[in-house]
């Protein structure tokens, strides 16, 4: 099967993660989630797991080159580089690490998902993520810094994506599958 590599990006809340886990399925691809293998590595009390927790804490970012050596081993054991990225990269640093990790790979970025929902509405969802879920950077604070975060450091690199045309913008609002299909829909 030839290499493909989908990102999905969008502000804390927008349902990266459940619609990313459903389109790498769909596309048999690995939904490769930084975030959540940092939660594996705090949850394992790695060495990186250590260093990470107070940040993600915070709202804040690992710095780069710890993300970038953990997405590496990521695409080290497989023979062909098939992936659905979610929440990397995070940072205009990131970005360039990734296209150099990828053209090492003989890969390349096929295109990236943006998912769009307002502002009123993330509030809403990630409190109620926060009840489910119990996320420990679920906290008021916390969420409120991840939005300037992804305000000030992530949100220019769509601006990066588009320039090169690979960006796909989706509407995030409304249920699981709709929003699934039109991210097919838009990918199609
Ligand atoms: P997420 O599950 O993607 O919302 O990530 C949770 C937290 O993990 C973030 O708030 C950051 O502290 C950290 N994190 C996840 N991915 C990255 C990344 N690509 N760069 C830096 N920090 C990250």
């Amino acid at each position: 099967m030839a290499s493909e590599v989908l990102l999905i990006m969008g502000p804390p809340g927008a349902g990266k993660g459940t619609q990313g886990k459903r389109i790498a399925a769909r596309h048999d691809l690995r939904a490769l989630s930084t975030g959540d293998l940092l939660r594996d590595h705090v949850a394992r009390g790695t060495d990186l797991g250590t260093q990470a927790q107070a940040i993600m804490e915070a709202g804040e970012l690992v710095p780069d080159h710890l993300i970038v050596d953990m997405v590496r081993t990521e695409l080290d054991d497989m023979d062909e580089v098939r992936v659905l990225l979610d929440g990397f990269p995070r940072t205009p640093g990131q970005a360039v690490s990734l296209d150099a990790l990828l053209a090492e790979y003989g890969a390349e970025m096929s295109a990236v998902i943006q998912l769009q929902v307002p502002d009123e509405e993330l509030v809403e969802r990630l409190v109620s993520r926060a009840e489910q879920e119990g996320r420990s950077d679920d906290g008021e604070a916390t969420v409120r810094k991840r939005m300037e975060v992804y305000a000030e450091a992530t949100r220019p690199l769509l601006d990066f994506y588009d320039a090169r045309n690979l960006l796909v913008r989706v509407d995030g609002v409304g249920d699981l599958d709709t929003v699934t299909e039109r991210i097919e829909g838009a990918l199609a």
